[in-house]
């Protein structure tokens, strides 16, 4: 293992996701934020002056003298960054930073379809890390890129992986009702979503369709083939701060007992490899059998937020069965997931 601290930055740190990682990263035991950086708004400034923090925990000390730099590799003298940046900058900013020889863990969607990038939920498939091998070869890179899903696809899949393994999955329709910190700081204007639900965010429901495929899909050699499932979405912008709700209705290889679909998920346990690291979520899935949850208020913390908490299994009379999944979506849904993945990374001798 690299030696410890591994000195880390996180690029957009300013953000919704930037704090969270700001917040998670405090006294994390193998990472040192070393910088913090953000747009030409914020450049220069002192974090707690160009930051508007809006977590229920404090900003930590060490984060708030930092003075915020640009977000080149020239500025940066960090082994790890954490990009939280939008995707039309990601898309040129991670490739410099992978081949000036950073290992890029990112939650932008602009690299997330590559064949060489893996998708990652180490629970699920910590073995598509192996794919940074090709990239470095194909790229030339020193460095690497490994990207975690959307927000809704991340309890999603975790929840279907462990049906998958048990009983295999033919297709899978969902709504989702997503929270406000899913689209960013300041996100929506309050008169658009008070007494509202907006059926409509861009570019998620194709998401939500594709990138469970990529992350159930088998790795096979150096290529990961998309899992044979078929998805429909439809996304929705409710008024929650954080949490997002998945609807789900699945059909499997045969009908299954809600009773059995539940011991397949609360027994579900993550790959050996990504068992026993520091941001390893237990349990995985805690399964709910009150009739009325899991809700985001009272459930999304479960396991530090980095838990998927599923509620409400029961016969679909269209497919076989349906229920409720629960991610916190910027603690396992974003800087939580892009942490473990880096964990793995460093465990797996790939930094
Ligand atoms: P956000 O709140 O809008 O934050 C964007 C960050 O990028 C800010 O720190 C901003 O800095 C910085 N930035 C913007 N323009 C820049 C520029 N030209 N140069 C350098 N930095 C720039 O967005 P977010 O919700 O945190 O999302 C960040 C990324 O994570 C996005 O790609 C998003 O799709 C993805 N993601 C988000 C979630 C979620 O739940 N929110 C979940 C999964 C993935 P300033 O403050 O200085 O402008």
């Amino acid at each position: 293992m690299s030696s410890i601290p591994i000195p880390v930055a996180v690029l957009g740190a300013t953000g919704s996701v930037g704090q969270r990682f700001v917040s998670l990263l405090d006294n994390h035991p193998w990472f040192k934020v070393i910088a913090l950086a953000a747009s030409d708004r914020s450049i220069g400034q002192p974090y707690s002056k160009a930051c508007r923090w809006i977590l229920s925990e404090p900003m930590p000390t060490w984060a708030q003298d930092m003075v915020v730099t640009p977000v080149t590799p020239e500025a940066i003298k960090a082994r790890i960054v954490f990009s939280a940046l939008p995707a039309s900058l990601a898309k040129d900013i991670e490739p410099e930073f992978a081949s000036a020889g950073f290992a890029v863990c990112s939650n932008a969607s602009s690299y997330r379809r590559e064949p060489d990038v893996p998708l990652l939920l180490p629970e699920i498939n910590a073995d598509h890390i192996s794919v940074i091998r090709q990239q470095r070869k194909q790229r030339g890179w020193s460095g690497c890129i490994l990207t975690n899903p959307n927000c809704t696809s991340t309890g999603l899949t975790i929840a279907l992986k462990a049906l998958d393994n048990s009983f295999g999955i033919k297709r899978v329709f969902v709504v989702s009702l997503q929270a406000l910190s899913g689209a960013g700081y300041p996100g929506i204007p309050s008169l658009d979503i008070i007494d509202n639900v907006v059926p409509f965010i861009g570019g998620e429901e194709d998401k939500v369709e594709w990138e469970p495929r990529k992350m159930l899909g088998k790795l096979v050699d150096t290529n990961i083939e998309l899992a044979d499932i078929k998805f429909s979405a439809h996304t929705n912008r409710v008024a929650v701060a954080d949490g997002h709700i998945v609807c789900a209705s699945v059909e499997l290889d045969a009908p299954v007992l809600p009773e059995a679909a539940a011991r397949a998920m609360t027994e579900y346990q993550a790959p050996a490899s990504a068992r026993e690291l520091p941001s390893t979520p237990k349990p995985v899935i805690v399964v709910r059998d009150e009739a009325d949850r899991p809700q985001p208020r009272l459930d999304r913390m479960t396991g530090k937020g980095m838990t998927t908490v599923v509620g409400r299994l029961r016969p679909d009379p269209l497919f076989h069965l349906k229920f409720v999944v629960l991610s916190h979506n910027t603690i396992r849904g974003a800087a939580g997931g892009s942490i473990y993945n880096a964990e793995l990374l460093v465990q797996e001798g790939l930094l």
